[in-house]
């Protein structure tokens, strides 16, 4: 039998966040989930950054979007 316990994750792996970019204050949704560098719209200013699999964030996090 396969194992379902996956299905009890209590939040998919993927979700949205809102930055604000410390440089320029520029508010900016961000996919939890980004392959790479993710600069700011406003000033170019790097915000979050993937870490193998993880978002690392480089501004400051307002919320979560689910
Ligand atoms: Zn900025």
């Amino acid at each position: 039998m396969v194992k379902r316990e996956r299905l009890m994750l209590p939040k998919p792996r993927s979700s949205f966040l809102l930055i604000q970019c410390s440089n320029c204050s520029n508010e900016q949704v961000v996919f939890s989930n980004a392959t790479m560098l993710v600069k700011c719209n406003g000033c170019g200013a790097p915000i979050a950054q993937n870490t193998g699999g993880r978002v690392k964030i480089l501004g400051t996090l307002l919320k979560r979007l689910d």
